[in-house]
């Protein structure tokens, strides 16, 4: 295996962060080719310093800022917002990891399938709306997608080398969020600081927030109906709050098989960057000991119900999940605004999700413009209600 190269799209992010100390360790193994992040410039400017990558992208206050700091070395200096799907589809590009947020990633995420990458995508966002076009171009152009998220990449560990036929279904696990043990009544008393405190992962703050709602837990769902090409029916969610197994496959004689690890972003990010090898990764050991018991529960769906709509959403598919998503990421950004109270973040989100006209035939275009759509209309009843 020669020196594989490789691109990250949001190196500042916490995703993007694991990625480089992963790369850093096999100097040879991975060469980073492209870094690109939005606005943490300083940062970006640092990770140039280290890993000396011909491609760079920011936004265009970025670029100012780097073309006066780091202009002089060789390098080529981007624009995030338009240079993206160009830097993915490069010849001297091998694995694009998306490490960015939001549904920004989608168009680059295409270039990179259609431009036959390996793709290892960590954005949930760009498969929750769009999963069956990213799904269907990726097998059209022989690009692999080996995902980063810690129970896709369970799911895809646990599936290797089985015939699909033999699956019965996946048990998507989930730690519970912040909330697990609050009850419903204080919801609405708490604070940013007190959803923000999650118990097992250290994330971005968007997600943190999605998991104590569990619409992260839903989007997941959505993620791995796409990902593994699966029935709704085939999905199961199971509460396991240790989170030390990160998903599980059982198969129609009864047998399943889970994927443990402790809980650090940097082992899936390995797997999908060593796939199908796998190295010594350094970091701690799962103890079994200290772990002591494995705990079980059903999701409370009436606690909560953003989990349920999110399931819904998936039963219905087209144009929906993309209206879930962008209603979710508006009515987020209002709670952590405090411009909303914790609990009209579902109220909102299930109301724009009411309204919206489900096209099946679901288009790129037509997944955009319901994108839109939701956005503005989630914008105006944030602004009515208050
Ligand atoms: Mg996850």
């Amino acid at each position: 295996m020669g020196l594989k190269k490789v691109v990250i799209l949001g190196s500042t992010g916490s995703i993007g962060i694991s990625t480089l100390k992963v790369i850093e360790r096999f100097p040879d193994k991975f060469k980073v080719v492209g870094l690109t992040a939005y606005n943490n410039f300083k940062l970006l400017e640092r990770q140039i310093k280290k890993f000396s990558p011909a491609y760079v992208a920011a936004n265009a206050k970025g670029v100012a800022y780097l073309k006066g700091n780091v202009g002089g070395r060789r390098i080529r200096i981007l624009n995030v917002e338009e240079d993206l799907e160009g830097l993915v589809a490069l010849r001297s590009v091998d694995i694009v990891v998306i490490a960015m947020r939001g549904s920004a990633a989608l168009r680059p995420f295409l270039s990179a399938v259609r431009a036959g990458k390996i793709v290892a995508p960590a954005n949930k966002e760009a498969l929750v709306i769009a999963g069956d076009i990213l799904m269907k171009e990726a097998k059209r152009h022989k690009a692999m997608i080996i995902p980063v998220d810690s129970e896709q990449s369970a799911i895809f560990q646990c599936l290797e080398g089985r015939n699909r036929s033999e699956l019965k279904k996946v048990l998507l696990t989930a730690s519970g969020g912040a909330l697990l043990n609050v009850p419903k009544s204080r919801f609405d008393r708490l604070s940013v600081g007190q959803i923000l405190d999650h118990p097992r992962w250290k994330m971005g703050k968007k997600i943190t927030v999605d998991s104590a709602t569990l619409m992260n837990k839903g989007f997941e769902i959505i993620e791995a109906k796409v990902l593994f090409q699966l029935s709704m029916d085939q999905i199961q969610v199971v509460i396991h709050p240790e989170a030390i197994i990160h998903s599980m496959a059982e198969f129609k004689d009864g047998s399943i098989i889970a994927q443990l690890s402790i809980t650090d972003m940097r082992l899936p990010i390995q797997y999908a960057l060593t796939y199908p090898e796998r190295l010594e990764s350094g970091l701690k050991p799962t103890n079994f000991f200290e772990v002591g018991q494995f705990n079980f529960r059903k999701p409370d769906l009436k606690k909560f119900p953003s989990l349920a709509l999110a399931i819904h959403v998936g039963h219905c598919g087209g144009t929906l999940p993309s209206v879930l998503n962008a209603a979710d990421e508006i009515a987020v950004d209002a709670f952590l605004n405090k411009r909303i109270k914790f609990s009209d973040i579902f109220r909102i989100v299930e109301k724009i999700v009411c309204r919206h006209k489900v096209t099946t035939d679901s288009t790129l275009k037509k997944i955009l413009e319901a994108d839109r759509w939701a956005r503005q209309e989630t914008e105006g009843l944030i602004r009515e209600r208050l």
